[in-house]
């Protein structure tokens, strides 16, 4: 077999941050210096290169225009490479590695995401080890040769995710991440032990990259005593042309007739509605209360056990994609790229 190719794209987070000595923030440094502090990436037999984005950034600057420019970045590479790491911040990385999972399919090669806690110049980071590791797992073929991983993958504190399932879950913690509604796709301890069974296949027949996003999607979470009417601007068709509800347990809201009414305009117009959770497992049953009930009536989508995350940036694709509207709803009932059980 031949060496793995991998190429490591830095974005930048908290990874590749150091501390400015004057002020105590941490900002970006350039990339290049990676090397001296992870040596240990050399002593792999892969054939390991990396480039930067002109501009790395704390992930909360992410736009949709940064998610363009990694597709392009792979799209150019690909024939060229075994594998791909992104550095990213932890604060985006489930809504990077989702939107990837839409806008990159019939993939047949890793697209791994990682990055760290703690930058990877202090003594106890954790960025080494996940840098390490997200670089085996994209190197990582089985007897015929082929990608073991063949998706977006989020690799974090030992345990590999699929992109689309995972969310950040700790500000603080090494385990930043968790998957509630779909185990892992491998856990590294003295062996890397992938769950064969559980790494998604592509059924496309041909590899695609999709640039163009729309940012035309709206985020509603309830809570009680929403003051709906301040609302009114999301629900507005023109502007907004699909609305993700963030819901109560599985998928219930309260009968409040003004939301109601602005629900049913609002879908009458043409807009889209998408009803997910706001807990981080399980999943929406619209009509098992009769407090969704409403929303099976009006054509409201139930999302399943999809995150927000991949909610987000499904519909957002979905959207730029320039299906008719008819296509889209059919597409949000399903699962593209292992999004909802
Ligand atoms: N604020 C940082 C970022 O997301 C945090 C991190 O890297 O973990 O870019």
């Amino acid at each position: 077999m031949s060496t793995p190719k991998i190429l490591i794209i830095y974005t930048g987070g908290t990874i590749g941050m150091i501390k400015d000595q004057r002020t105590g923030e941490l900002r970006s440094f350039n990339f290049e210096y990676i090397y001296d502090h992870v040596p240990e990436l050399e002593r792999f037999n892969f054939d390991l290169k990396s480039i930067s984005i002109s501009k790395p950034i704390d992930s909360s600057e992410i736009t949709l225009c940064h998610w363009t420019d990694l597709v392009e970045i792979i799209e150019t590479n690909y024939t060229n490479y075994d594998g791909f790491v992104i550095l990213h911040g932890s604060d985006t990385m489930a809504f990077t590695a989702s939107a990837l999972s839409f806008m990159i399919q019939g993939l047949t090669k890793p697209i791994i995401l990682t990055g760290s806690q703690l930058p990877i110049g202090t003594i106890r980071t954790d960025g080494k080890e996940n840098l390490i590791t997200a670089v085996e797992i994209a190197g990582a073929r089985d007897e015929n040769g082929q990608a073991v991983v063949q998706e977006v993958a989020v690799y974090f504190e030992y345990s590999l995710y699929r992109g689309n399932r995972c969310s950040k879950v700790s500000a603080n913690q090494f385990e930043a991440f968790q998957s509630p509604n779909y185990p892992e796709l491998a856990v590294a301890g003295v062996n890397i032990e992938f769950a064969h069974d559980r790494l998604f296949r592509t059924k496309s027949p041909e590899l695609t990259f999709h640039k163009k996003l729309s940012n035309q999607v709206g985020l509603v979470k309830l809570f009680p005593g929403i003051p709906i009417e301040y609302y009114q601007k999301l629900f507005d068709f023109e502007s907004v042309k699909a609305l993700i509800l963030e819901t109560y347990g599985a998928g219930n809201a309260p009968s409040h007739p003004r939301m109601q009414a602005m629900l049913e305009q609002y879908i009458k117009a043409g807009g889209i509605v998408l009803n997910v959770t706001q807990c981080s497992s399980g999943s929406v049953k619209q009509g098992a209360y009769e407090t969704s009930s409403f929303f099976e009536r009006i054509g409201v989508i139930s999302g399943k056990d999809i995150t927000t995350e991949a909610a987000i940036t499904k519909t957002q694709y979905l959207l730029g994609s320039g299906m008719n509207q008819q296509a889209i709803i059919e597409s949000l009932h399903q699962s593209l790229v292992g999004e909802m059980s």
